[in-house]
């Protein structure tokens, strides 16, 4: 801040960055010891294919009920892990843990995929590669069955990564586009990269029936997809107006709380049909 501000949005500026970084420091400190105790939990939430209502999937949403300052959201959480590295450690732990739990589905007759979301500082850390590696070997999950979502963020610089997409899809995971639509990537990745999945950001999901913008751009989305055979998935189905306008469009898979909201693994089961409900 300049000294030239006046005095009042100076006080101001500096009281905000202080509790900023006293609430960052405390997160941080609590964070370390959450790892140590292992106290970080995996939560769950369905991928339905939309036009056979069976689910196909779950996404693995991080959570972390902390014993003194409570529910911190991974939006807030993730950032921190990123910036002390800790994230690595943490990635590292939501990989085996999703695969094993998919590995444990598969066994007993299931075979749904587990999507896992993969942070850019992860992403690019030399070893990425090795730790999907490990995590498959170690579970034994068919690699099929492993999604791995990425952001758009990542693809700033699309030269420095092309190899490590083609190394995981040589190991033969999957491999998806999450909050597609707000990044800043260019539509040339869907030629250049090996995308097998685009979601469709929550933000163009919310109030979409009252957005003729929203749906217009939802549409196209699906029709690019649809075209270049890459799957589509629209984030944050809440109502039964948004399913059947997505229907209509032919979106093929969805999540959302009309269906179920995250939930730990053993509050899944399958019931009669095989299909995957909460208990
Ligand atoms: P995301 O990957 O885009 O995940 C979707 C978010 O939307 C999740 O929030 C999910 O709970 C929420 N959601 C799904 N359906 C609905 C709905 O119908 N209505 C509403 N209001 N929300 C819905 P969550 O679990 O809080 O995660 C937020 C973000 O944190 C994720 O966004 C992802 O970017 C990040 N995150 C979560 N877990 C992990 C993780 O294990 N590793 C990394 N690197 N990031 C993670
Ligand atoms: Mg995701
Ligand atoms: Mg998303
Ligand atoms: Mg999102």
């Amino acid at each position: 801040s300049s000294k030239k501000t006046n005095a009042g949005a100076y006080v101001y500026y500096n009281f905000t960055l202080r509790n900023a970084s006293n609430r960052t420091l405390l997160l941080e400190d609590r964070l370390q010891k959450v790892l140590a105790n292992n106290e970080l939990e995996m939560y769950y939430q369905a991928k339905v294919n939309l036009m056979k209502q069976n689910i196909v999937g779950v996404e693995a949403l991080l959570r972390w009920n902390d014993k003194s300052e409570g529910f911190i959201s991974p939006m807030e959480f993730i950032p921190i892990a990123e910036n002390n590295g800790t994230i690595i450690q943490i990635g590292k732990w939501v990989l085996e843990e999703a695969c094993q739990q998919a590995k444990k589905w598969f066994d007993e007759g299931h075979p749904i995929t587990v999507s896992v979301n993969v942070s850019v500082i992860q992403f690019k850390h030399i070893n990425f590669v090795q730790t999907v590696k490990d995590a498959l070997l170690k579970t034994k999950l068919p690699p099929q069955y492993l999604i791995l979502e990425i952001t758009e963020s990542l693809l700033i610089s699309p030269d420095e990564t092309i190899e490590v997409f083609h190394e995981l899809k040589e190991l033969g995971v999957k491999i998806s586009l999450d909050d597609f639509g707000t990044g800043y990537s260019s539509l040339s990745v869907l030629v250049n990269l090996p995308i097998d999945e685009l979601k469709i950001d929550r933000s163009f999901v919310i109030d979409m029936m009252r957005s003729e913008k929203k749906r217009s751009i939802i549409k196209n989305i699906i029709k690019l997809g649809n075209d270049l055979n890459i799957s589509t998935v629209a984030e944050g189905i809440e109502t039964e107006d948004d399913l059947s306008f997505l229907k209509g469009e032919l979106c093929e898979l969805g999540q959302g709380y009309l269906f179920l909201k995250p939930v730990p693994a053993n509050e899944l089961i399958f019931d009669g049909n095989g299909v995957l409900v909460k208990k």
